[in-house]
């Protein structure tokens, strides 16, 4: 090795020890009669000394030569600091040099190597592995490693088995597009990448493997957002002889498990709720349940009073924003033109303030008066209090649009009002969801999970009477309003099978030609099974209190999909082409 220690790990105790380190140069400070190189590893920081009388002079001419990031190996004594940093752990000790060896030197980087750096996000990825040197990143890839580990540990000792699933294999649908790979040996044809491999871990629990996990790279070819990449990783599980229940179980206890490891929080358990009531109570399917908050619905009290706006609409459902009645008509002014973006697109928000005096105060006055408005508030009491100094914030129109609209103003006023702290975890399953969805665009049903996740046995009678009312043995489970993995019990019969891809509009050809194999093997004794998967990615970066995934991978893509380091997607030679058969670009 060519060091004895690490930048992290010499103390007091460590005094007069002869170390060599390895690291590189944070930081020169030349005082003249006296040089400090801070120098820096994975492990911390460490002090080097060098004084007049006591250093070689020559010493003095390589330290006086370094610059940032030149790659050091210094030699020398463990002394105790005679001014000393009590915000670094190593910040006791100093090392008195006696040799130094500059392993390489460096150019200037292109910005700070330090927790607040002065690096953008594009320049920070185009130099990804020097951003990788800073601590804070560091920090999140150990804190993704650790979580991996945990993962490891709490589904060995459960009897799960990690299998690996190909990755050239033939397109999944998992409701996004898919990356192919042109195959060269079969003119023509191509291969996917696994949006999941929910079809090969079916096929596992059918080759009676019971109990499968495996933290696996997913590729989905969709619009990008911040906390999306076009591959990302899951912990994939799935199990045999296993009802709902036994999946939340067993992986609730997963998530307990890896709270309690890697952040010493003993999570509370996981409360449930079915879909229809979180998108009642919230109008999302997966509510940030850190605040309160929740929806009330007007739409008795305030119809009929000859406001035409109400009077329309299918739904009027408001929140209490606790403590914002001194909002002033500016901030007011300002909430509703956010509302009216186009990304949410509401028509317009109706407040009534709850003045400090007990007064009420609406922008439609015009229309209640102040018994209607107190109905509204005793409506509005039902739930979590609604006192003086609050602010109720109503919108209306067709009931889905109202709530999702809603759900936007919800989470912006928890925002406001600092109830999202991210170090707060409030977890939640959501049971129930539909089995289908109808796409008004294709005019046809879609499934909402996947096709291979099973109907609630007692609803199956209404797939063909009422499609959009069978409620699947589907779940997710939600974390800060995050969904952090979502899963379902499994059709494990043809017959089923057949009919849920009849029912998505497959013809029976279709059905076979893409799913042939997996109808097939469920005539070869397969077990009933269900499973889930986590997003890996979303999971640590929750865990690490930030929004985006992608400082808790490595090499992450940029917002358009692209590897700004290695320069990827790019253009490939007119002989790659041919040989693969792709008809080559005309110029
Ligand atoms: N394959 C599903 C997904 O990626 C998860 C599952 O059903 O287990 O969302």
């Amino acid at each position: 090795m060519l060091r004895t220690h690490t930048c992290g790990q010499l103390r007091l105790t460590d005094v007069n020890t002869t170390t060599t380190l390895c690291g590189w140069v944070q930081t020169v400070r030349d005082k003249g009669g006296v040089l400090w190189v801070d120098l820096r590893d994975r492990y911390g920081i460490t002090q080097l000394l060098l004084e007049d009388g006591q250093t070689d002079p020559e010493l003095f001419a390589i330290a006086r030569s370094l610059g940032r990031e030149f790659v050091l190996q210094a030699t020398g004594t463990v002394i105790e600091r005679k001014s000393r940093n009590p915000n670094l752990p190593t910040g006791d000790v100093e090392i008195k040099v006696t040799s130094m060896t500059i392993l390489n030197a460096a150019k200037t980087p292109p910005f700070l190597i330090d927790d607040e750096t002065d690096g953008g996000d594009d320049l920070r990825l185009k130099y990804r592995y020097l951003d990788l040197r800073r601590g804070a990143v560091r920090r999140n890839l150990e804190l993704r490693h650790r979580m991996a580990q945990q993962t490891r540990l709490y589904m060995d000792g459960q009897d799960f088995i990690e299998v690996e699933t190909p990755v050239l294999i033939k397109s999944t649908p998992e409701g996004a597009r898919d990356f192919v790979v042109p195959s060269r040996m079969n003119p023509g044809e191509f291969y996917a990448l696994p949006q999941s491999p929910q079809t090969f871990k079916q096929l596992l629990m059918v080759s009676g493997f019971d109990r499968y996990y495996q933290i696996v790279k997913c590729f989905r070819d969709e619009d990008l957002r911040a906390d999306r990449q076009p591959e990302f990783t899951q912990i994939d599980c799935e199990m045999s002889f296993v009802e709902q229940e036994d999946i939340l179980t067993m992986f609730e206890g997963l998530v307990r498990h890896l709270f309690r490891a890697v952040k010493g929080i003993d999570l509370a358990e996981v409360p449930r709720m079915t879909y229809a009531d979180a998108m009642r109570r919230y109008g999302s399917d997966k509510p940030d349940t850190r605040f309160g908050m929740e929806f009330v619905e007007l739409t008795d009290l305030a119809q009929g009073k000859g406001f035409s706006v109400f009077d329309s609409a299918q739904l009027v459902v408001g929140i209490n924003a606790p403590g914002c009645a001194h909002y002033t008509r500016k901030q007011l002014d300002e909430l509703t033109e956010w509302l009216k973006r186009p990304q949410i697109g509401a028509k317009g928000l109706i407040y009534v303030r709850y003045n400090e005096d007990g007064s009420l105060k609406s922008s439609v006055d015009k229309f209640y008066s102040e018994s209607d408005l107190k109905a509204w508030v005793e409506r509005f009491s039902n739930g979590e209090p609604c006192k003086p100094g609050d602010l109720m914030l109503i919108v209306s129109g067709e009931a889905g649009k109202a709530r999702k609209q809603l759900n936007e103003l919800r989470l912006e006023m928890g925002s406001r009002l600092g109830l999202r702290n991210p170090n707060t975890f409030s977890s939640l399953w959501v049971l129930d969801f539909p089995l289908l969805e109808f796409g008004e665009a294709e005019n046809r049903w879609f499934a909402m999970h996947h096709p291979f996740t099973s109907p609630k046995p007692e609803d199956i009678p209404l797939l063909d009477s009422d499609p959009g009312a069978v409620r699947a043995n589907a779940y997710d489970m939600v974390i800060n309003g995050t969904e952090v993995g979502g899963g379902s019990i499994r059709i494990f019969n043809r017959a089923l099978q057949a009919r849920m891809f009849s029912i998505l509009g497959f013809s029976e050809e279709d059905a076979k030609a893409q799913f042939g194999f997996l109808m097939d093997a469920f005539e070869y004794g397969a077990p009933p099974h269900g499973g889930i998967a986590f997003g890996f990615d979303r999971l640590c970066s929750l865990f690490g209190g930030a929004d985006s995934i992608r400082d808790f991978i490595a090499f992450p893509k940029n917002n358009s999909g692209r590897d700004v380091m290695i320069d990827s997607p790019s253009a490939i030679s007119d002989a790659q082409l041919t040989e693969l058969s792709i008809a080559t670009t005309v110029s």
